[in-house]
Order: C-alpha cells, then structure tokens, then sequence
C-alpha cells in the first residue's frame, strides 16, 4: 500500500497569533508539494484564525492536546467537540512533554486516542524512549508498551486510520537525531505490534512519523526507510524556510 507522507509542525508554545497567521500565508504561498499531506499544530489561542486563513487550502490544522470529555467542569481544558468544530484534522496525543511535564499517563493518553475517535479526530500518537531507557536496553519494551496502551478497546478500522510518532526522548529539541536504521527499526516494529494484533492490513494503513530534531538535512534519509510515513517536526517547524525545505526533501 502507498501510504501519504504526512509532515506536521509542531509549534508547541510558540507564535502568538499574528505570528501564526503570517507564517501560514508564507508557507501557503511558498508551493507546497501536493504529494505530501501538511500540518500545522498552532497553540490553541491560534487555532481559529489559523483555521480561518486555511479555509480552501490543502494545508490541515492540529490540536497539540486536548481533555478526553466533550464538556464538563475541567477549568483551563479544551475538549475534542471545541476543536472539531474548529476544523482540526489532527490531535496531537501522548507527546512526551505533557508525558513528562503533566502527568500524561498511557491510561489518560488512551482515553483521549477513544474521545479523539468518537468526534472524528485523528489522534498522532507520540510514543518513545528516554535516554535512561535506551541506555537500559528498554526501547522496544517502552514503546511496545506505550502502543499497546494507546490501541486499548479500539477496533481494526479505528486502528488503520491513526497516526503514530516515534519520537526518541533524548533526540527531541537537541539536535541529536536517530540514525536513519534505529528510527526505521523502531518504526518497524510499531507497525510489527499493530499486525500482530489487528492484521496485515490496518498495519498497512497506519501512518507512523519520526520525529526528534528532524530538519531538511536528516530528511530525505530518514523518509526513504520503508516504515518511516512522515515528520512530527518541533524546532524546525518554527521557520518557513526549514519547513518548507523539510517538505520539499520529503
Ligand atoms: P524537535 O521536536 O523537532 O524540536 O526535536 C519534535 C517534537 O517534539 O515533536
């Protein structure tokens, strides 16, 4: 199967919304390749006018978080009805800085992967390993249990239409990425859980992204591994230029 590359910018707290609005009027008007699906994950003040600028566009919109309730007395949350009605696409989930800094559990990030599901939000999965666990030899059991846990109760077809992103702990914001075989690997063996407990074919059609300090030079290697569908691009999807080069050498 031709699986659509999908490179998102991940903007985590950065751009206010006048700076939002000007890089996605730049990155629309910088010809974008229509091969490559692109996503943007504004901060959650600059989702609706960034979703107002993209209206006709090919370009999609995500969430970088969001609650697993659709309303309720959650003060400073944002549930997945707000940001469907918004136009997101996406949701980012289980990224590992609200892993490490908000006490995202595997069981909250897999309650999120059903709400997401339920109003017709594309969860991005992030999974990965810190550099403790990969020194400990505990990648594949990291990351195979992080997987599991996201796919709990969800049915075959759920399964197919996600998006996953390995993103190594220790390669994200610090310039050291994955070798091109260790995030193919790694990625190998997301798709290798998936197939074996929801078949050949939702393995197929899942869409798994790396991420950890990806930029337009690391791109094109790390593209060309077979398991490898995508970027969840962080720093590097601050500037049109490194954007743009990334979806270029995609
Ligand atoms: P980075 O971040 O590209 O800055 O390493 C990636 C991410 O956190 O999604």
């Amino acid at each position: 199967m031709m699986r659509q590359l999908i490179i998102a910018g991940n903007w985590k707290m950065h751009k206010t919304v006048a700076e939002a609005l000007s890089f996605v009027q730049e990155l629309q008007s910088s010809g974008l390749d229509s091969r490559v699906e692109v996503v943007v994950c504004p901060a959650f003040t600059a989702l609706a006018p960034v979703a107002e600028a993209l209206k006709g566009s090919a370009i999609r919109l995500a969430a970088q978080n969001m609650h697993w309730e659709a309303q309720g007395a959650f003060t400073g949350e944002i549930s997945p009805l707000m940001l469907k009605e918004l136009g997101c696409k996406y949701v980012i989930l289980g990224h590992s800085e609200r892993r490490q800094y908000d006490g995202e559990t595997d069981e909250k990030v897999n309650r999120k992967v059903k709400a997401a599901l339920e109003h017709s939000l594309i969860p991005i999965i992030c999974v990965g390993e810190t550099l403790e666990q990969r020194e400990a030899g505990k990648t594949a059991v990291t990351v195979e249990t992080q997987t599991r846990a996201a796919l709990s109760g969800l049915t075959t077809e759920q399964v197919a239409g996600l998006v996953f992103a390995y993103e190594p702990v220790w390669a994200i914001g610090t310039g050291k990425t994955a070798s091109d075989q260790d995030a193919q690997q790694v990625n190998g063996l997301i798709r290798e859980i998936i197939a074996g407990a929801y078949g050949a074919e939702a393995a197929d059609a899942v869409r798994i992204q790396y991420g950890g300090s990806v930029k337009p030079a690391n791109t094109r290697g790390l593209m060309s591994q077979p398991d490898i569908d995508g970027a969840l691009v962080g720093g590097a999807s601050l500037k049109v230029e490194d954007f743009a080069g990334i979806i270029s050498e995609a």
